[in-house]
């Protein structure tokens, strides 16, 4: 039995080095926010996710390092990217600096290795067209996913209108196009030889060989997407995020490798309650007024919990007017918390609580709380508690009640 030959797989070089000229305003468009995250990341995301990609060279802007340290942050976690480097004047010029990067560091790289070039500002290209482009790509073949134009296309001459030229032989290029390594070096050099000719794709610079050293190479075309659009303008950022809304933007929501969340909560103090602070009650004192047990310092753990995690707030998944919640022990809330947070797919790292108060002297009770707040959080983690007086200023100054500032940390599992 013949065993089934391994499905084809490839590097990828996205370019993400232009200036943007066409599009207003300062910021390269590359960097824009679409939807959540920048629009570069949303293709190296998409090529990360490939089974057929095995590795992937970013080129960003030239002379950005500020830029360049960015992409290299926020892919630091992604195995497939080999390396992040900076581009040059023209897309050609970041196109051969990208192959020289990946040949510097894939010794493995054949001759016969499909590279697949990719525009950064394509941020919509899907799993299926990359595996296409990568399937039929092979030594004597360069692949290109085309469009055809919706409108009447007109050849013209300065005013001019001289011919209607039939649609379907007309295909609009996107990317990624895939060519052999050893034909895009060959192309590379050549251009570089020549390099005054404008080249704007990977089909055209391999054209630009001379016809004898192409003359047994097929340029094949395969369908491309309507959605794999080209940010030019900003009514095309308009066009992605009402795509991307269409297909649940929150299902695809950025999830960072490591988040801090902010808290802070206030209650007033009450006759007839206990005083219940970090879990513990503290004996010999007022407590505070709320509708659960009003552990002030536990809500704003929660708060920066939910807060590190992007699960909004402690009222919403506990509503004070919840008879459910009516006493309830705020141990029971930081228990939640800490579910959302798992579910979520982090653990929480280290957290860092300041209560104010005038009244009562709440540090000899703090090596207490801590006890209680570990033993219900029950996985490693740094807690510290401080507490402080507000120099007899503001409301805490006045006694009227005690205020908590938390901050968390989290960490994707
Ligand atoms: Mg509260």
């Amino acid at each position: 039995m013949v065993p089934e030959p391994a499905p084809k797989t490839a590097y990828a070089i996205i370019v993400a080095a232009g200036s943007g000229h066409r599009y207003p305003g300062r910021q390269s468009k590359q960097f824009i926010d679409l939807c959540g995250k920048p629009l570069y990341l949303w293709s190296i995301e998409t090529f990360q996710k490939c089974p057929a990609i095995k590795g992937i060279v970013i080129v960003g802007p030239k002379q950005n390092q500020e830029a360049l340290l960015e992409m290299q942050q926020k892919t630091t976690l992604f195995d497939k990217v080999i390396s992040v480097i900076a581009g040059g004047d023209s897309r050609t010029e970041s196109v051969s600096k990208g192959v020289t990067a990946l040949a510097a560091t894939d010794k493995k790289l054949c001759e016969s290795d499909a590279i697949l070039v990719h525009d950064g500002v394509r941020p919509l290209i899907s799993n299926e067209l990359i595996i296409k482009v990568v399937e039929q790509t092979s030594s004597q073949q360069v692949v290109i996913p085309t469009t055809t134009p919706t409108a009447t296309v007109k050849r013209i001459a300065g005013q001019k209108i001289t011919e209607t030229i039939p649609r379907e032989e007309l295909g609009l290029a996107q990317t990624p196009q895939g060519v052999p390594y050893r034909l895009l070096c060959e192309a590379l050099k050549h251009w570089q030889k020549n390099p005054a000719t404008p080249i704007t794709d990977e089909g055209a610079l391999v054209e630009n060989l001379p016809l004898n050293r192409r003359a047994n190479v097929n340029f094949v075309n395969v369908s491309g997407e309507p959605a794999n659009l080209k940010i030019t303008f900003p009514h095309d950022l308009q066009q992605a995020e009402i795509m991307l809304q269409k297909n649940n933007c929150q299902e695809v929501a950025y999830k960072p490798r490591q988040a801090t969340g902010f808290g802070y909560d206030v209650h007033a103090f009450a006759e007839k309650r206990k005083l219940i602070l970090g879990g513990i009650e503290i004996p010999g004192h007022m407590g505070l007024a709320g509708h659960s047990d009003a552990d002030v310092l536990i809500h704003a753990l929660v708060d920066a919990l939910l807060g590190a995690v992007g699960a909004g707030d402690i009222g919403q998944h506990f509503p004070d007017h919840d008879p459910a919640f009516k006493n309830r022990s705020s141990l029971y809330f930081l228990e939640q918390a800490l579910t959302i947070v798992r579910e979520r797919d982090f653990k929480l790292e280290a957290a860092d609580i300041t209560i104010v108060a005038e009244q009562p002297k709440l540090t000899p009770h703090i090596p207490h709380m801590l006890a209680v707040l570990k033993e219900t959080i029950a996985s490693p983690c740094q807690l510290n508690i401080k507490a402080t007086t507000s120099e007899g200023l503001g409301f805490t100054g006045r006694r009227e009640g005690i205020a908590t500032y938390a901050v968390a940390t989290v960490i994707a599992n």
